[in-house]
């Protein structure tokens, strides 16, 4: 049961928004970080692997 910061009301588990005074809930607030550090993981992993398939599809330089 997320507790609103602003009104102290009791909101129902999952739910985005303080259902007394609409203000975001701290359960949200604090996922937030933690999705964008997932997403920045993946971004990581997604540059690796076009790094590896362009050096490999690339044709290499003849010396
Ligand atoms: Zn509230």
């Amino acid at each position: 049961m997320p507790n609103c910061l602003y009104c102290q009301q009791d909101n129902p588990t999952g739910a985005d928004e303080c259902e007394n005074c609409g203000m975001p809930l701290p359960a949200l607030a604090d996922l937030a970080p933690e999705r964008r550090q997932r997403r920045f993981l993946w971004f990581c992993i997604g540059l690796t692997a076009f790094c590896v398939v362009m050096f490999f599809w690339l044709p290499r330089s003849i010396h």
